[in-house]
């Protein structure tokens, strides 16, 4: 099943906004198998947006359009389709009735305006939003499905997900083609390319399930994915592969599909009945906020402290005169303190604490951009890690914060 994705708005063509939305959509029908070729931005015009739709529909079965669903007169969408489908828009009436409930609740009448959005070409039908009260558009003509989704991205993602993503498995589905299932490992404490050597033979010579990697700061991904006519033939192929992968990946392998590394220490935390306190200087606050990112954390983390400076240093955590003075904020002895000290003011069962040059500015010879010190303090012992990530600022942050929760993740599960 090929698709095209068609994302509607002068704010984007002019760059004002960020299309987050076709990026979002692209990832989750390559999830299930359907074949992307082509993505188009167009403005709110609906001429435009017709002779694109009019192009689109000759290339592929569906065509999957964001934003232009709105109550306001620039919004057009759903005049192109009825446009390039010759079919008349008419109002539908349940919509309509939900409407006007909606706004009755909030004790106001709806506008002619919101009524707009009650209409649909006609043999196509409305989906429902479920935050929001733009419905979306769901019209099957001539060979080739239109999907108009909102534009807002919270709306236009749970009505892909409630409504899209079944309705296009069941297509592959009925022309008898195979879904892809797909499985992401996450891996910490390799990079790219040993990882690339440590699976060689199966990246060459493996086409089904096919194995891909993917790296970003501080992560590398193994995806496994397979085309297969049911779930449980599916999962038996991934298994097998995901089985070797850990064999000679071991630890490193430390979450699946949406396991984040916050979500691994969570469960790691969980699962030892543990508590965590975090201190940190050149990540500034991000590790504690990745950790309260995941809910349910009030479980296991007790306290943050954003240390920036040396007196913070030394106020909140107890860090000695002598250590910033003998080695600076910026060394083993501090990061050893921090924790230390983070764990004693929290009560925490565990403390790690980062210090860091992010840069770009503040290296010198011996204490470069990129250095880092990670330390994690529990009851028994303090431990300390020293590393060199020479990147952006963005990239410094990211990849300290993503190591330190490793390193937590490890300690908690008995690894270092
Ligand atoms: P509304 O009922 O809010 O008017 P709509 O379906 O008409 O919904 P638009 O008016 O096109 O959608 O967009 C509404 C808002 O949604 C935009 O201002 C923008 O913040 C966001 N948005 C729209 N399209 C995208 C996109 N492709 N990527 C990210 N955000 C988007």
């Amino acid at each position: 099943m090929k698709a095209e994705i068609v994302s509607v708005g002068t704010e984007l063509v002019l760059g004002e906004i960020v299309d987050t939305n076709a990026t979002y959509i692209c990832q989750q029908l390559a999830n299930i198998g359907v074949d992307l070729y082509l993505r188009h931005t167009v403005d709110d015009d609906q001429g435009r947006m017709a002779g694109l739709l009019q192009d689109a529909r000759r290339r592929c079965e569906v065509i999957i359009i964001t934003g232009g669903l709105g109550p306001t007169p620039d919004d057009l969408t759903r005049e192109a389709l009825a446009q390039v489908t010759s079919r008349p828009l008419h109002t539908v009436a349940a919509a309509e009735q939900q409407l006007e409930e909606f706004f009755a609740r909030r004790g106001v009448a709806p506008t002619a305006n919101n009524l707009k959005q009650c209409q649909v070409p006609r043999g196509g039908r409305l989906l429902t939003n479920s935050c929001g009260t733009a419905p979306g558009i769901l019209l099957e003509h001539d060979n080739c499905t239109f999907i108009a989704l909102p534009g807002p991205p919270a709306e236009m993602q749970q009505m892909l997900h409630d409504s899209v993503i079944p309705y296009l498995r069941e297509q592959i589905r009925r022309v008898g083609g195979q879904e892809l299932f797909t499985r992401t490992l996450r891996l910490c404490d390799i990079g790219e390319s040993n990882t690339a050597q440590l699976l060689a033979d199966i990246l060459d010579t493996q086409s089904d399930p096919a194995v891909a990697l993917y790296a970003s700061p501080g992560e590398v991904r193994v995806r496994i994915s397979t085309k297969a006519d049911c779930e449980v033939e599916a999962m038996q192929r991934l298994d097998a592969v995901e089985q070797i992968v850990r064999e000679r990946l071991a630890e490193r392998v430390y979450g699946i599909d949406e396991e984040t590394m916050e979500v691994a220490v969570g469960q790691a935390l969980l699962a030892a009945g543990a508590t965590l306190a975090v201190a940190e200087s050149c990540t500034g606050g991000l590790i504690a906020n990745r950790i309260t990112d995941v809910p349910g954390s009030s479980q296991y983390f007790l306290s943050g402290y954003i240390t920036y400076s040396n007196e913070s240093k030394q106020q909140l955590l107890g860090v000695s005169d002598e250590i910033i003075e003998e080695y600076g904020a910026v060394s083993e002895p501090c990061a050893r303190a921090m924790a230390e000290g983070a764990r004693e003011h929290s009560g925490a069962d565990y403390a790690v604490a980062v210090t860091g040059i992010a840069g770009p500015t503040g290296g010198t010879p011996q204490k470069p951009v990129g250095l880092a010190y990670i330390a994690v303090a529990d009851e028994q012992d303090t431990i300390c890690q020293e590393h060199y990530w020479p990147g952006t600022r963005e990239q410094f942050k990211r990849r300290t914060s993503q190591m330190a929760l490793n390193v937590v993740r490890k300690r908690v599960m008995g690894l270092v």
